[in-house]
């Protein structure tokens, strides 16, 4: 019987390493689709990034994922961006085309494949909590997936307008940054409110953002970026007000089967992987 001892390799850059979740969630795919691959956990410290891409490069990796603190400066190790991520400024998933290394961004691409389980996207209104770089990804993809308007609330001044000036100014949605400086009452008219701040993360779970919940009416959708409980008090909060949601786990859950789509060329189960993430009490 002919062997293959040779498993295509993927794998995921950061510091630190040890509690990114991925690596359970990705191999649970490959296992499922009877895939012979390998995804490598790394944990590379700044200095060592470009001889952890050449390495890659060299070792004929077909991708791999970068986090914190790499997402900004992988960029200049790469050969080009895909279009998203060109305008987000950050890559998260890096795949082999031919013999060029190729920078795209799922993180705000998982955030629209979770939520529009729940609801279409085109022509709606936005509340974005949040200027960081989640948030800046997902204010993109949400405006190239057709959304009208985006409101960028954000503590600090600064970053939600610039995130707000990105969406006016690469894409064909409108924004506008407002202060977050006391309780924030969502505007009637809004369609869909996301929490991507890093409120309500483990360990404190407790936290919410400030806003009005009473201003949450049973049309808005409801979604949060925090993976970690999936089921956060912000969304508990929304749903006891009759909103639909959409959690965090499925964005992350989301950017992994897109990544899994560049690298293997497959459509992967995401419920195999939600169910990975699950298992490891997520
Ligand atoms: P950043 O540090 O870049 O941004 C954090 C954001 O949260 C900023 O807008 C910050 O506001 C805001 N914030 C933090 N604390 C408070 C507070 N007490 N009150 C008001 N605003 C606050 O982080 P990221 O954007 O990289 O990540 C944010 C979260 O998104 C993370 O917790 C992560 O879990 C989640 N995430 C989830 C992913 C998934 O696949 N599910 C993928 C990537 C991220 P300010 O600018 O004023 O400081």
């Amino acid at each position: 019987m002919a062997h293959d001892f040779l498993q295509p390799l993927t794998g995921s850059f950061a510091q630190p390493a040890g509690e990114n979740p991925t690596v359970a969630m990705i191999e649970a795919a490959f296992r499922h689709h009877g895939l012979n691959w390998r995804y490598l956990n790394c944990e590379v410290a700044p200095e060592n990034l470009g001889d952890a891409v050449r390495g890659a490069r060299a070792m004929g990796w077909k991708g791999f994922n970068c986090s914190i603190p790499h997402k900004v400066a992988v960029i200049a190790h790469l050969d080009g961006l895909g279009g998203s991520a060109e305008i987000i400024g950050a890559v998260n998933t890096i795949v082999r085309r031919g013999e060029k290394l190729i920078g795209e961004n799922t993180d705000g691409k998982g955030f629209v494949r979770a939520l529009s389980r729940v609801t279409d996207p085109k022509g709606k209104r936005v509340v974005l909590l949040g200027a960081g770089g989640a948030a800046r990804a997902v204010a993109v993809e949400l405006a190239l997936a057709g959304v009208a308007h985006i409101t960028v609330v954000n503590r600090s001044r600064e970053r939600g307008e610039t995130v707000a000036a990105l969406i006016n100014a690469k894409t064909p949605a409108s924004a506008d940054y407002a202060a977050w400086a006391e309780t924030f009452r969502i505007p009637a008219g809004t369609g869909i409110v996301v929490n991507a701040t890093s409120i309500g993360l483990y360990p404190d779970i407790e936290a919410t953002p400030d806003i009005d919940y009473d201003t949450l009416s049973p049309d808005m959708v409801v979604a949060d970026g925090i993976p970690n409980p999936p089921l956060t008090k912000f969304l508990k909060a929304a749903q006891a007000r009759g909103c639909k949601t959409a959690d965090g786990l499925g964005m992350l859950v989301g950017q992994g089967v897109i990544g899994l789509k560049y690298w293997t060329g497959l459509d992967v189960d995401a419920e195999v992987m939600r169910q990975a993430l699950l298992d490891l009490g997520l």
